[in-house]
């Protein structure tokens, strides 16, 4: 395998011999009961549970009746009536595909927060009932090591809870910084995930923002056109970046949102107290080629500091076929194997090639995935049957609220459903998080997800979002038995068991 070290230098991968000895050794010697090793791996997460949250699901009016969509500034579109964006996806949010939207039905603030704080209140409860009655079938399913059972325990105690608000730009809600000043008020902490236009354009939204900064910002890479075009875009002034946003067609959001993320980057190195920047960075056939290269030059010009996050496109949610092809996958594999070694590099000390989310039971499952015919590799990967947040109590630690089902009653206020952002015909509760009690949101962090799925005509066939499934315990709560068989061979390859 070839591999590159540092920005731009040619370098051999090690054999993966080298790998397999370097985890499994360094794994045993650092487990001292703190579970730290494991979170820097992201064998258990850093907290216990995520929140994801869309801010910006409205009311839409069409032919006499109403429904819940999400609203969003952008427009990634391929086409706008028959012609051409420049873009290479089609987002249902986007602006031209919205006509009739409510921008004025957004749920005010105050009624968010309190179903935040209740889902917060509601995670830790079911927190210490998967402690108690979960923990051990966990450690005894999974063949977890004797010797690292205290570091999981006290992993999986941790107190901290992620709020992930999302939804196109969710900034553009009218009370977004009440929202966050009131889930960071709880103990939780607030990513950001966004375009970020607001950020960049309003300056006294900007001092705002900055006077109670969410933890950390989320933005997109996949809309880059090349490594070479990071180089461009980076090598811009503030003022040029602003000038080219401009003179870019509102048709072509995606080009927007790239020069946007350089323009957050840039503000990200200036501003005192700004938040960590991390990239999302969907791997697909039209930068599969170029993905170490797009890594190597975001880590470059944000030196080193942003978290990449990559991940290949998913596509069974929808139930689709995978979209990647034989040359994808191989490349996608060599992807995977570096991936792997950058958490070896960071575990035993050396330097790491990229800045990675910590997450070694994705990447390993990625490489027991891509053996095989092309075909289903292709399907699986996409999360054709892998993985399922429905599967096992504990699956799920990603509690997701946005939009109704399309079956559910018209709502008086749209959104607030705990469900899926992704597919909203298996998981999707018809109930609004406003109006559940902290005792009704801890059975349904365990329970809802599998009782939802058991009633759905149409069950969703299974994603690898690395959001959703979150760590390796909540990975391995949700692998199908075709999957899991593939991934523990792997795994006793890597870690040891
Ligand atoms: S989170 Fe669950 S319902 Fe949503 S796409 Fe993934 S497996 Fe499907």
């Amino acid at each position: 395998m070839e591999a590159v070290s540092t920005y731009g230098q040619a370098a051999a991968g090690p054999p993966e011999s080298m790998l397999r000895d370097g985890f499994a050794s360094a794994l045993a010697r650092a487990a001292d009961g703190t579970g730290s090793t494991l979170t820097g791996l992201g064998l258990v997460a850093d907290g216990f549970a995520t929140v994801q949250i869309d801010l910006n699901v409205v009311h839409k009016e069409s032919q006499g009746s109403r429904a819940e969509i999400t609203l969003c500034d952008h427009n990634c579109t391929t086409t706008v009536h028959g012609v051409a964006t420049g873009g290479n996806y089609t987002c249902p949010a986007a602006m031209s595909l919205n006509r009739g939207a409510r921008s004025t039905s957004l749920a005010p603030g105050a009624k968010l927060l309190e179903g935040l704080l209740s889902t917060i209140d509601g995670i830790r409860t079911a927190q210490q009932e998967f402690l108690t009655a979960d923990l051990e079938a966990y450690f005894e399913r999974e063949s977890i090591p004797e010797a690292l059972r205290p570091d999981y325990t006290a992993a999986l105690s941790n107190r901290k809870i992620v709020v992930n608000l999302f939804g196109g730009s969710p900034e553009t809600h009218p009370d977004v910084l009440e929202i966050i000043e009131g889930i960071q008020g709880a103990g939780a902490e607030v990513h950001l995930t966004t375009t970020g236009r607001r950020i960049v354009s309003d300056e006294r939204f900007l001092a705002d923002f900055l006077a109670r900064p969410p933890e950390v910002i989320g933005l997109g890479a996949d809309d880059f056109e090349s490594a070479d075009d990071v180089d461009r875009l980076f090598s811009l002034g503030f003022d040029e970046l602003a000038r080219l946003w401009r003179t870019t067609p509102w048709q072509h959001g995606q080009r927007r949102k790239a020069i946007e993320a350089v323009q957050i980057c840039k503000m990200a190195q200036e501003h005192e107290g700004f938040p960590a920047v991390l990239f999302n960075i969907v791997l697909h056939r039209g930068n599969l080629k170029d993905a170490a290269a797009l890594l190597d030059r975001l880590s470059h010009h944000t030196d080193g500091r942003a978290v990449l996050n990559p991940y290949p496109v998913q596509t069974a949610f929808m139930g689709q076929r995978g979209e990647l092809g034989e040359v994808d996958l191989h490349r996608l594999s060599e992807f995977a194997d570096t991936a792997i070694q950058v958490h070896r590099d960071r575990l035993t000390g050396e330097p790491a090639r990229w800045n990675l989310a910590p997450r070694i039971g994705y990447w390993i499952l990625m490489r027991a995935l891509l053996d095989g015919s092309a075909v289903e590799a292709s399907d699986r990967v996409g999360g054709k049957g892998v993985w399922q947040c429905y599967s096992r109590r504990g699956a799920g630690r990603c509690v997701q609220v946005g939009m109704a089902a399309r079956s559910s009653h018209e709502t008086a206020l749209p959104g607030g459903h705990l469900g899926c952002f992704w597919n909203h015909e298996t998981v999707t509760d018809n109930r609004q998080f406003w109006d559940l009690d902290t005792r009704t949101v801890a059975d349904w962090v365990l329970e809802g997800r599998r009782e939802s799925a058991a009633g759905a005509e149409w069950r969703c066939r299974g994603c690898l979002f690395p959001r959703m499934s979150m760590d390796a315990v909540s990975l391995e709560l949700g692998l199908t038995s075709a999957s899991a068989e593939p991934y523990r061979r792997v795994r006793a390859r890597y870690l040891g068991y």
